[in-house]
């Protein structure tokens, strides 16, 4: 059975909604990856191509395939910059940023890749204090 599952950006123009079961469910640590979610790593679902439907602001998408690259691209609401889905350049997949999706996508992080390009600091944040909410 496909569940459809909603997402959208943080400025809300962006909205679609995907359906699963997803195929797969990636953590990736790469230079780029950090560049592009200026964090430490990307949070990737991967299912086909068939499997999003549009509801607002398509239109305000914005994609990048980085030219030195086979297969490395990005897409994000020209609004808000927030990282949104998109088809990888072979056409194959759909591959969703895991915090566009407001629900449960039922499936977990099967894999950590490139996880010896993480960032310096990657172990020490994992192990620092933890808050419920901000600091002051
Ligand atoms: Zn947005
Ligand atoms: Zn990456």
């Amino acid at each position: 059975m496909s569940k459809s599952i909603s997402g959208s950006c943080l400025c809300g123009k962006v909205k679609c909604t995907v359906s699963g079961p997803f195929q797969r469910f990636y953590q990736c640590y790469c230079d780029r990856c950090q560049k592009r979610t200026g964090s430490a790593f990307a949070s990737l679902i991967f299912t086909t191509p068939d499997k999003i439907e549009w509801h607002s602001g398509k239109e305000l998408t914005k994609r990048y395939d980085l030219p030195e690259a086979e297969r490395f691209s990005t897409c994000f609401c020209s609004e808000c910059g927030s990282p949104v889905p998109y088809i990888s350049r072979n056409k194959s997949f759909l591959i969703i940023p895991a915090g566009f999706i407001e629900d449960d996508p039922e499936i977990k992080p099967s894999a950590n890749i490139f996880w010896n390009e993480r960032s310096c600091w990657y172990d020490e944040g994992q192990s620092a204090n933890k808050y419920e909410g901000d600091l002051d």
